[in-house]
This record gives structure tokens, C-alpha cells and sequence, in this order.
């Protein structure tokens, strides 16, 4: 809630330097545009760094101080043409992967959503029909999204979720992801490590 108020409040200030155009000289111009460019540019970097923490306080169970280890993760699926050759190479590597799995994907291919979770594998909550612009969604429609998908998964796996992962989140981040409710560091399989992918 803190959060966002901030960030409401620099939406506002941000805005608000547009009045320094008023009475307009060269001076005022510059002034604003600095500040508004600036405003600008933090606003963005709030909403679609890829490393972002701001509206959601992460959590996170994997064991990663002891030793060093990597978290790989797999989103968007499932889909024949990838999940079924990435399950192999897992199994034949020994490894377990988060795969964010996508509802509307898993309605389509229930049977691969529960090889994910039979393999061991953390199945993850990647919302339901994938849409672009979460930010920017109503409360009302990131509750259907992100409940729908876990009662498909459900339905397809017989487990909730626990952890999710928003549309864009890709790019070099850490091991850390929203979680929906508690995590549990079984939930990430037994090899201590996790896999991640596209
Ligand atoms: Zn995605």
C-alpha cells in the first residue's frame, strides 16, 4: 500500500511540474522537462524493469546461501512442440524446474501439465490466458486471471500453485518469485536446485 501510494505521488508531482510552464520562460521550460522526464523515466523503470520488486514483496524458500545454485524456470507452456523434449533433458540431467504454467495452455494440454508435476517439478502459476499490460489490469480481472489458473491447474494436476510469475518476466532475474500464500522448500524438489528457461 506503501508502495503504491509513493508511486501514486510521483505520478502527481510528475504531472504537476507541468505548471512550472506557466508563466513560460526558457528557464521554467527546461525545469519541467527535466523533472517531468525525469518522473518519466522512474515511473518506467517501476513498472517494467524486469528486476522489479516494487508492488510485490517477493519470498523465497530456495536454499541457495549454503551453496551456489541455479533456478531455472520455465514459462509459458505447456505446449507439445517444447515441454515433453525440456522434461527429458530434466530427467536425464536429474534436475527439477519451475515450469509458470499458462491456464489457457494447460486446458489445451492437461495431459503434459501433469507429466510436469509427476516428474517432480514445481508447476507455477503463469496466469490464464497470458495477458499483456498486467500492471495495468483491474484488481477485479488479475483475480480471475490468476484464480482461473489455479483451478485449471487443480483440475489438470491436482495442485495449487504456490508461486507465480506475471506476464514479462523474463530477462536475468533472481531465484525469487511471487509466491501465492506460503512457500514450502519441498515445493522445490529434492536436488536443492531448479531450472530456468525463456
Ligand atoms: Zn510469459
Amino acid at each position: 500500500m506503501t508502495r503504491a501510494l509513493g508511486f501514486i505521488l510521483l505520478f502527481a508531482l510528475t504531472n504537476a511540474s507541468l505548471l512550472l510552464l506557466f508563466p513560460f520562460t526558457a528557464y521554467r521550460f527546461l525545469t519541467a522537462a527535466v523533472l517531468y522526464a525525469g518522473g518519466t523515466f522512474l515511473m518506467l523503470v517501476m513498472l517494467f524493469h524486469p528486476r522489479d520488486r516494487w508492488f510485490l514483496d517477493p519470498q523465497t524458500d530456495v536454499p541457495c546461501r549454503d551453496h551456489p545454485c541455479v533456478a531455472l524456470t520455465f514459462d509459458d507452456g505447456p505446449t507439445p512442440d517444447v515441454t515433453p523434449r525440456v522434461l527429458d533433458i530434466l530427467r536425464e540431467k536429474n534436475a527439477r524446474a519451475t515450469f509458470f504454467v499458462v491456464g489457457r495452455q494447460v486446458e489445451r494440454h492437461p495431459d503434459l501439465a501433469r507429466r510436469v508435476s509427476a516428474e517432480g517439478h514445481v508447476v507455477g502459476n503463469h496466469t490464464y490466458s497470458h495477458p499483456p499490460l498486467f500492471c495495468f489490469l483491474s484488481p477485479r480481472r488479475l483475480h480471475e486471471e490468476i484464480e482461473r489458473a489455479q483451478d485449471v491447474v487443480f483440475g489438470a494436476t491436482s495442485v495449487r500453485p504456490r508461486h507465480f510469475a506475471r506476464r514479462w518476466a523474463s530477462g536475468t532475474r533472481s531465484s525469487r518469485r511471487p509466491s501465492i500464500g506460503s512457500t514450502s522448500r519441498s515445493s522445490y524438489g529434492g536436488s536443492g536446485r531448479t531450472t530456468r528457461g525463456p
